[in-house]
């Protein structure tokens, strides 16, 4: 395979502090010869692991963003043992737009893995990271949130892998992120995805969703703040052991987690984010907005749980993914 036209302007193995950017050529209407300048820090002292921290895959989820570029600013070389390489903004052109995907060729960063170096520009950035900055990490930490559809419960996740001890030291991670839920999370659709190549590549990696609804609040910047620190913490790079504060564990076993529209109309959320929820309890109604006078259709929880993810637009039409419900630890135990 061709090498990755993408240019980094910073040297990954300098000591000390680096600002710059991932030049990947782009030549369109608004510039020509030019190139999508993503920004990147990089901090590096001493022997240590290695940690990539990115921020807006999709490009309309901000905890990321907010959080590292406040990292950026903060992290000191003297302060750590190791590298600590910061991209806020993945999919750059998506996060300028405020678009979960990328307002060049439309790409979806987390379904465009491994990528090509002749492929769009969304292929060309998800090569680089597979092939250039994936190889140079030990943990790999993807901060998602809901963008506009979609609003969570602020939990860190893992992933259920083959390999159990690569598995032990992901859950491991996750658990030092502290956030208020910790979710073993099923993906419905993971071939393609960033998680999956830095796992394959048999790395630490912790994914999060934080919140949603294409904003962030102050609640979910500091989750966001205090993770990122505690993770830096459990690697070893910061010095320090991790804040740790009450984690609900949760699991999506399967499908029956995954609550999907079938109409289009008003949606009327019954139970908010966070709440327990029984099977065969209606967590949502969807109103014709053609009519008066019919009765809304009524969804309904497929297992006893937590609402864990929800719409987040108050329309709603087939196909949307209406609610997330995951189990509680305890419970799936007993
Ligand atoms: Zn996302």
């Amino acid at each position: 395979m061709s090498q990755s036209p993408v240019l980094a302007t910073v040297d990954f193995d300098a000591e000390g502090v680096q600002h710059g950017y991932l030049k990947v050529p782009y030549s369109g209407d608004d510039s020509g010869w030019g190139a999508v300048m993503i920004p990147l820090t990089v901090v590096k002292n001493d022997v240590g692991p290695t940690v990539i921290f990115t921020g807006a895959n999709h490009g309309d989820e901000y905890e990321g963003p907010i959080a590292l570029w406040w990292l950026s600013n903060e992290l000191k070389s003297k302060d750590i043992r190791g590298r600590v390489i910061i991209v806020p903004a993945m999919n750059y052109p998506a996060f300028k737009a405020g678009k979960r995907t990328s307002s060049i060729d439309g790409g979806n960063m987390n379904r465009a893995f491994p990528g090509r170096p002749d492929g769009t520009i969304t292929e060309i950035i998800a090569d680089y990271f597979n092939r250039v900055l994936l190889p140079m990490a030990d943990y790999v930490v993807d901060i998602h949130s809901g963008g506009k559809t979609l609003d969570f419960v602020p939990f860190a996740c893992a992933h259920v892998l083959e390999d159990k001890h690569q598995q032990a030291r992901c859950i491991a991670a996750m658990e030092a992120f502290n956030a208020p839920y910790s979710l073993m999370l099923l993906e419905l659709d993971s071939a393609k995805m960033y998680d999956t190549a830095a796992e394959k590549m048999g790395k630490v990696f912790i994914g999060t969703e934080l919140g949603g609804g294409g904003s962030a609040s102050a609640t979910t910047v500091a989750i966001a703040k205090r993770g990122i620190l505690n993770l830096l913490k459990h690697a070893g790079i910061l010095s320090g052991e991790p804040e740790r504060g009450p984690s609900i564990s949760l699991v999506t076993p399967d499908h029956r987690s995954f609550v999907t529209s079938e109409h289009s109309g008003l949606l009327e959320m019954c139970v908010d984010l966070g709440s327990d929820v029984k099977n065969g309890e209606v967590i949502a109604l969807v109103h014709d907005i053609e009519r008066t006078g019919t009765q809304p259709v009524e969804y309904k929880a497929t297992i006893d749980g937590v609402l864990a993810g929800r719409h987040y637009p108050s329309l709603t039409q087939p196909g949307d993914n209406l609610a997330v419900i995951a189990i509680r630890v305890e419970e799936n135990q007993d």
